[in-house]
C-alpha cells in the first residue's frame, strides 16, 4: 500500500478527517465533535471505532487521537504523502491553495478577525499535524478562494471606501471548494470544457450559499465578509434589515448577544421554533406545524429569489445544480423552491426530482424546461485531497 492524502476540516466545535490514496481514492474518515464542551466524543466512521477523548478536549487532542486510531486500524501503515487542511477564510491573499510555511501561517492568521470562531481553529488543526508530521507536506485550501475572481461590482458593498480600503470590509463568499466541485461536475456531466461552463450552484446544508459561476469563474455568490448574510440556513439568518442592529440596541441588546442570535438561533431553527434540520422540519411540517411549514416557505423563497438575482451576473446558463445535504437530499425544497421561478423558465420534472431524491445525482428538468437542472452531491473532501496531492507533487518535482 502507498503513502496516503490525510484531510482535515477544523470546525468551530468539530473536527472531520479523512483519507485518501495517492490516486485520490477515499479511504476512511472520522469525526470529533463537542470540541472544548464536556463530552467531546470521536470515532472512526464506518468501523464504529469509539475513541476515547479528554473532557473538553481540544482539536489537537481529537486529532492525535483520531491518528493514533488510524496508525492502530493500519489504515496509514505507509506513512503520508501530503496533508490538506480546509481553511475558511484566506481574505484577498489566497486565490489558489498554498503551501503552508511560516509566512502561509502568518496570512492565516491576519485573516483570523475575519473568522474569529474557524480560521483559529484551523491554524490549531495546522500547527498539530505540522508537529506530527513535520516532514509531510501540507496544503491550506480556502472557502474564499474560488471567489477571488468576483468582479467589484459584486463585492464591494456601499460603504464608505476606506472601510474596504483600510478595514478589509468587501464580500468574500464562501464553500467556495463545493462551488468549485460544482463547476467541475456540471462541465463534466454536460460535456463542455470548464471554462465555457456557466451554472448557478446551491449549497443547501446546515450552512447555505448559492453561486453565479460564469464560464468557469465565480462571479457573484450570496454571503460576504462573513458567512451570516444571504440564505436563510439552519441557524443563521442570512441577510437583515442592518438597521436591526440600532434597534435592538435601543432595546438593550448587546451586540454579543445579537451576534449570537443572528448565528446560533435563527434560520431555520428560530423561525420554526423546533429545529435546525430540515429533515425534522419537513416531518414537523407533514405532521401539521404551521411554523414549520413557515420557516419551509421562508427558506425556499428566500433562495428562489436568490437564483434569480444570480442571473444578473450571467450571459447564458447552462444549468442550475443542487448541492449539500438538502440540496442533494430534499425533492420538497427543489421543487418549491422552483415553483418561484416558473416566470424564468425553470421547470421541474417531478418523477425525475423523485428519482434524484437519493443524492444519487443527475438531471432534474421537465423536457419543457428552459434551462437545465441537476442534483450533484457534493465533495469537499476530495477537492482537497486533489490540491493537497498536486501541492506535494509540486514540492517533490
Ligand atoms: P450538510 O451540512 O450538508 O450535512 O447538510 C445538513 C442538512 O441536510 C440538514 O438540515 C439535514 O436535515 C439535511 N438533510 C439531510 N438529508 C435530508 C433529507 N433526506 N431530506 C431533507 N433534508 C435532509
Amino acid at each position: 500500500m502507498d503513502r496516503c492524502i490525510l484531510v482535515i476540516n477544523c470546525g468551530s466545535s468539530s473536527l472531520k478527517m479523512a483519507i485518501f490514496s495517492s490516486k485520490c481514492e477515499f479511504i476512511a474518515s472520522a469525526i470529533a465533535e463537542r470540541l472544548g464542551q464536556p463530552g467531546a466524543s470521536a470515532s472512526v466512521k464506518g468501523r464504529r471505532t469509539e475513541v476515547t477523548l479528554p473532557q473538553h478536549a481540544t482539536h489537537a487532542d481529537a486529532l492525535s487521537a483520531l491518528i493514533e486510531c488510524f496508525h492502530e486500524n493500519n489504515t496509514i501503515t505507509n506513512g503520508l504523502l501530503a496533508i490538506g487542511h480546509r481553511v475558511v477564510h484566506g481574505g484577498e491573499t489566497f486565490s489558489q491553495p498554498a503551501l503552508i510555511d511560516d509566512t502561509v501561517i502568518e496570512s492565516i492568521r491576519a485573516c483570523e478577525n475575519l473568522a474569529p470562531l474557524h480560521n483559529p481553529v484551523g491554524l490549531a488543526g495546522i500547527e498539530a499535524t505540522r508537529s506530527l508530521f513535520p516532514d509531510v507536506p501540507q496544503i491550506a485550501v480556502f472557502d474564499t478562494a474560488f471567489h477571488q475572481s468576483l468582479p467589484p461590482v459584486a463585492y464591494l458593498y456601499a460603504l464608505p471606501r476606506y472601510l474596504y480600503m483600510e478595514h478589509g470590509v468587501r464580500r468574500y463568499g464562501f464553500h467556495g471548494t463545493s462551488h468549485r466541485f460544482m463547476l467541475t461536475e456540471a462541465a463534466r456531466i454536460l460535456q463542455k470544457h470548464e471554462a465555457d461552463t456557466s451554472i448557478i450552484s446551491a449549497h443547501l446544508g446546515n450552512g447555505c450559499s448559492v453561486t453565479a459561476i460564469r464560464n468557469g469563474k465565480s462571479v457573484d455568490t450570496s454571503m460576504g465578509l462573513t458567512p451570516l448574510e444571504g440564505l436563510v440556513m439552519g441557524t443563521r439568518s442570512g441577510d437583515v434589515d442592518p438597521g436591526l442592529f440600532d434597534y435592538l440596541r435601543r432595546k438593550g441588546f448587546s451586540a454579543e448577544t445579537v451576534h449570537n442570535i443572528l448565528n446560533q438561533e435563527s434560520g431555520l431553527l428560530g423561525l420554526s421554533g423546533i429545529t435546525n434540520d430540515m429533515r425534522t422540519l419537513i416531518e414537523q411540517a407533514d405532521d401539521g406545524s404551521e411554523a414549520a411549514q413557515q420557516a419551509l416557505d421562508v427558506f425556499c423563497f428566500r433562495l428562489a429569489r436568490y437564483i434569480g438575482a444570480m442571473m444578473a451576473s450571467l450571459e447564458q446558463l447552462d444549468a442550475l445544480v443542487f448541492t449539500g445535504g438538502i440540496g442533494e437530499n430534499s425533492e420538497r425544497v427543489r421543487a418549491r423552491t422552483l415553483d418561484h421561478l416558473l416566470l424564468l423558465g425553470f421547470k421541474i420534472d417531478t418523477p425525475a426530482n423523485r428519482v434524484h431524491g437519493d443524492a444519487s445525482g443527475g438531471h432534474i428538468e421537465a423536457t419543457a424546461s428552459r434551462f437545465p437542472i441537476l442534483v450533484i452531491p457534493t465533495n469537499e473532501e476530495l477537492v482537497i485531497a486533489q490540491a493537497a496531492l498536486k501541492g506535494a507533487k509540486n514540492v517533490h518535482d
